[in-house]
């Protein structure tokens, strides 16, 4: 092999490049980006379809709340709008005015609900809030009967989280009060607290509580579960049901075999590869000593990427794993904002070498492994997905 050949830039993402009619864009070109994302919008939809038919005949919504996941709102509502997801549910408005222009039709419910004097803001883009406390459905009504607006709204009735929600208490004087007049509302909405843990007491007490306020708000479609909830059987799954995560391939069945299909993978490439002696370090505050002469990678990805900080290698604690040239390769010292080193001392120098493909999330690593190794949980590892990276998205 010439040396010229050896230090070719590899393109970590050329499987991509076959069937670009599949693909689009978005962020910095692949050259010049330290890092490539891949997000398969086709697997996207393909859990929705999934979700959808576990939760038969209840019908299917999409969270797509912080970025849709880190996804990209966009491109996610587009994708699922397409397979035929007909609701939504965002966090605020700002991300409802994002889903409206490219779900022009669709319903679409804001989570946190009415910000005051924002009642205009939902009428303007056929938004719903979902109200979640007397205060805030006293000013829907007062916005209602003034605007002449009724575009409906959901109730979030508090179960045990203690978080957004009127109590079972308040929701029955709202229920009597509104015997009178419906007020529009589309959908009663609680929120479980403890779903990814079957065995938790917790579920069969949501589950007792929501059944109790069903009933007093007959004929109006409720929607209790989560992307976990929708395995807690056929009771937790009522009319509508709420999946995010599971979405983006996280296991919603933590435990068993993930139901879900991959969505994220993310790849390096390989800025230099050092020689490193016995006893130097790697990194700031010299927290990773060599104990024998290694060969380390330093990658281009950092904290400010969302890679966390807390997957940083010490001599006393492992941090996060890389693959490469197909082997798995642990993060040594800290990570710092913008670059990572990699141990590549049993790599063969061909495929860990400037140009050389890095994977830090796909190639066996999941995501659930990615967080753990940060000590947090695979939704913060997905919504802090980062925006330098080249994204490429697979329809
Ligand atoms: C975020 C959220 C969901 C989705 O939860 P996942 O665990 O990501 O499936 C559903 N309902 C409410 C009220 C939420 O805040």
């Amino acid at each position: 092999m010439s040396a010229d050949k050896a230090e070719a830039p590899v393109d970590v993402q050329a499987d991509v490049q076959v069937d670009a009619q599949d693909t689009f864009m978005h962020g910095p070109p692949q050259a010049e980006a330290g890092a490539v994302l891949t997000v398969d919008l086709a697997a996207v939809a393909g859990n929705w379809r999934r979700l959808r038919q576990i939760a038969n005949p209840a019908d299917c919504a999409a969270v797509i709340k912080g970025d849709g996941y880190g996804c990209g709102l966009e491109p996610v509502a587009a994708q699922l709008h397409r397979a035929g997801c007909t609701t939504f549910f965002v966090a605020d408005l700002s991300e409802a005015r994002r889903a409206r222009t490219v779900v022009p039709e669709a319903v679409i419910y804001v989570l946190n609900g009415l910000p005051p004097g924002a009642g205009h803001v939902f009428a303007e883009h056929q938004l719903q809030p979902v109200i979640g406390s007397v205060a805030e459905l006293a000013e829907w009504d007062a916005f209602c009967a003034t605007s002449g607006w009724q575009g409906g709204f959901a109730l979030h009735v508090d179960t045990g989280m203690n978080r957004l929600g009127v109590s079972v208490g308040e929701a029955v004087s709202i229920a009597e009060r509104l015997a009178s007049d419906s007020h529009g509302m589309s959908l009663l909405v609680s929120h479980l607290v403890d779903a990814e843990n079957p065995a938790s007491a917790r579920n069969n007490e949501q589950l007792l509580a929501f059944r109790e306020v069903r009933r007093l708000f007959r004929g109006v479609p409720a929607s209790l579960s989560n992307s976990s909830g929708i395995f807690l059987g056929r009771s937790a799954v009522c009319d509508l049901v709420r999946p995010g995560v599971a979405l983006y391939g996280l296991n919603p069945t933590p435990g068993h075999a993930n139901p879900m299909q991959r969505v994220v993978t993310l790849r390096a490439r390989i800025l230099l590869v050092r020689d490193i002696e016995t006893g130097q370090t790697v990194g700031y505050n010299a927290t990773w000593t060599a104990r024998h002469p290694s060969r380390v990678a330093i990658v281009g990805i950092g904290y400010a990427d969302g890679y966390l900080r807390a997957a940083s290698a010490d001599d006393n604690k492992p941090g996060g794993m890389a693959v490469v040239g197909g082997q798995r390769c642990p993060i040594v010292g800290r990570i710092s904002m913008d670059l990572m080193a990699i141990d590549v001392t049993d790599v063969p120098k061909a495929s860990a070498r400037r140009g050389g493909p890095v994977t830090l999330i796909g190639e066996g690593i999941e995501l659930e492994e990615v967080a753990e190794r940060a000590g947090t949980i695979g939704y913060e590892i997905l919504t802090r997905l980062g925006h330098r990276y080249a994204r490429v998205y697979r329809t």
